[in-house]
């Protein structure tokens, strides 16, 4: 019998255990939902019992938490946060926003369109909607296969980084005018890189250039001394990592699609397809993530102001 009493109070102890535990909660206080890429935020939980809680994130690609709920965004998305204590956890949905919206406009596509557009808001001035652009003089790539290669790759990175990519196209075999595809860079970003290499008739010319509009230019003048500084940024970058000669930057104002534009925009003369050397480097893997690496970096260094 009295075993049996022993026996039963234990199991009383038990059962009263375990209604113990199913009441312990893991309380985090004040929970952030939405976080820039790029930032962190601490994050603090408190267990009625004082126990050590342990911290996850349900995607390391995109954040990390350390183990006192330091948490650091890194890729614009969804992630769930986690505390958890044995069985027991609280889960938080938290939004990564994007650092910045950046186009990318892989200069051409498969078939130039030689109807004509205004080359302007407003201008009588016409000009084809799509050159046909040049291709390498060794490898016999069309210069449209190049920039979209290249667009990716810079996609890629700026992604990384916690950037949001549009991309103007995504494949070769499309009709869309320079002045469609600044519309639809103005619609959705901040703003917009345009990629395109360089062809000329002297096949010892080499290097890279950017090409912004002047102060003086009718559509886009007031955003001339952004795009400087946004092409001088991206230039710099991408000549000191991929090795380019920088050639400078140029004011033009007889673009298309930098006239429609309403967002800083630069356009990236990546290299000259008509130089053997530099047509074969940009037809290589490597060199391509090298410009697109440098891009992404003159991206950041336009954001952050410093110049
Ligand atoms: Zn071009």
């Amino acid at each position: 019998m009295k075993r049996i009493i022993i026996l039963c109070t234990f199991m009383l102890i038990l059962i009263q255990g375990a209604n113990i535990e199913a009441a312990q909660s893991i309380t985090v206080e004040n929970p952030k939902t939405q976080i820039k890429a790029g930032k962190s935020y601490t994050y603090k939980a408190v267990l009625d019992t004082g126990e050590d809680i342990t911290w996850s994130v349900s995607n390391k690609n995109k954040a990390m938490i350390t183990q006192n709920g330091k948490f650091t965004a890194k890729k614009a998305g969804k992630v769930v946060i986690t505390a958890s204590c044995g069985d027991i956890s609280e889960s938080i949905r938290v939004t990564i926003k994007p650092k910045k919206i950046v186009a990318i406009d892989a200069g051409h596509q498969a078939r130039g369109d030689s109807s004509t557009e205004p080359i302007g808001p407003g201008s009588s001035v016409k000009k084809a909607k799509v050159a046909a652009g040049t291709s390498g003089v060794v490898t016999k790539v069309p210069e449209y296969k190049l920039t979209l290669a290249v667009a990716k790759k810079l996609k890629k990175e700026l992604v990384n980084r916690g950037y949001k990519v549009m991309m103007i196209r995504k494949s070769n075999d499309v009709n869309i005018s320079n002045k469609e595809r600044a519309l639809k860079a103005n619609r959705t970003s901040d703003i917009c890189i345009r990629l395109h290499a360089d062809g000329i008739g002297n096949s010892s010319v080499a290097g890279a250039s950017a090409l912004y509009p002047s102060k003086s230019n009718k559509y886009v003048g007031k955003l001339s001394s952004k795009c400087q500084r946004l092409s001088e940024a991206v230039l710099s970058e991408m000549c000191n990592s991929s090795g380019a000669r920088k050639r400078g930057l140029s004011q033009r104002d007889d673009l298309t699609g930098t006239n429609w534009s309403t967002i800083p925009v630069t356009l990236i003369e990546m290299g000259f397809m008509t130089n053997p050397e530099e047509d074969r480097k940009m037809q290589t893997e490597s060199y391509q993530k090298k410009l697109a690496e440098g891009m992404a970096e003159g991206v950041e260094r336009y954001f952050e102001g410093k110049n």
